[in-house]
């Protein structure tokens, strides 16, 4: 059991545990998207008051959708990130009771209280929400194809090269945030625990399923108090939004964070190699083959990421920082990378 704190105020986790949620909910409305809310409808037994589809997340539909929305007690968020975003900006600007209950894994918005929207195409997050419960139904997410489950894991692993990124800011005198030693021992034994569990994460079992749930739970309880997700988020991500920026097109977020992972533990020569067999034991996709990303794109991305970082004043101070990303060091990381 989870006994720290998390914005989940309560949580019900088991195989068939959507099962009949409806009839507890009072007058209730559903934001999904088509292909969860025909998994999920047979199973919650009761018929919602109204049903938001996802359209985007632009500010201004968001609005529309919820002007419209009939009065209810609760809104039941059922898919992946946007369904969730939809529910939980719903519940926030109402002031309704949040119930969330993931399809699939591969982003952490179920258990962090902002909504993430878009206003003029750039990500905000806004809101605050705790969903009462989070529901983990096993059976329900394992109809999501394992690999996008699987995909969950990688802001987990991040932890590995966060927490170095940190350590190294804090020698350098150049953490933007008290250096807090205790949150990193802390971060690091979810990296373990988690990494104990490769075979079920791969397997996508129960205890694979609710070891990434839990991990994400446990770095909120770092990282909610914290103000900041220091010891999960650093170098690794920032070579992800050089790419998105680069490439004008989103990526599978475990994936694009996996191909950071392999390549700045490298730059960090830190454990890389144990990082690598992890990843391929766990069944991440990360190769660049996996998103149409073309070898002289990635070079290019590589090139230019300390200019990048140091142009952008919203990022922390990494290992891009301190050590040069040369010709040479490029050449012999994508050795190990499949195009
Ligand atoms: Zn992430």
């Amino acid at each position: 059991m989870i006994k720290c704190h998390t914005n989940v105020r309560s949580s019900r986790f088991g195989g068939g545990a959507m099962d009949g949620i409806g009839k507890e909910l009072g007058r209730f409305v559903v934001t999904t998207m088509e292909v969860p809310w025909r998994l999920a409808q047979p199973r919650i037994g009761a018929a919602p008051a109204a049903v938001l589809f996802v359209e985007n997340m632009e500010i201004e539909t968001l609005e529309r959708q919820i002007t419209a929305a009939p009065e209810c007690d609760t809104v039941l968020g059922i898919g992946g990130g946007q369904a969730i975003d939809l529910g939980k900006y719903l519940a926030w600007k109402r002031g309704l009771r949040l119930v969330s209950a993931p399809t699939i894994l591969s982003v952490d918005a179920f258990v962090t209280p902002a909504a993430g929207i878009r206003r003029g195409h750039r990500v905000e997050y806004v809101g605050q929400t705790s969903p009462n419960p989070l529901v983990i139904d096993y059976d329900l997410i394992r109809t999501a194809p394992p690999e996008l489950n699987i995909a969950g894991v990688s802001d987990l692993l991040s932890i590995h090269t966060a927490c170095f990124d940190w350590e190294l800011a804090a020698r350098a005198g150049r953490s933007e945030f008290d250096f807090r030693a205790g949150d990193v021992a802390a971060a690091r034994a979810i990296l373990a625990d988690t990494m104990a569990k490769a075979d079920a994460i791969r397997a996508c079992s129960d205890d694979g399923l609710r070891a990434i749930v839990e991990g994400y739970m446990r770095v909120n309880a770092i990282c909610l108090p914290a103000g900041h997700y220091r010891v999960e988020e650093g170098s690794e991500h920032y070579l992800f939004y050089e790419l998105e920026e680069r490439l004008g097109r989103p990526f599978m977020h475990g994936w694009i964070v996996g191909l950071g992972l392999h390549l700045l533990s490298r730059l960090q020569e830190n454990r890389h190699a144990e990082t690598v067999e992890f990843m391929d034991r766990v069944g991440l996709r990360y190769q660049p083959a996996d998103m149409q990303i073309r070898a002289e794109d990635l070079v290019a991305s590589l090139g230019n990421l300390r200019r990048y970082v140091e142009g952008r004043r919203d990022l922390w101070w990494t290992v891009i920082n301190e050590r040069e990303l040369t010709p040479n060091w490029i050449a012999d990381a994508m050795s190990g990378l499949k195009f």
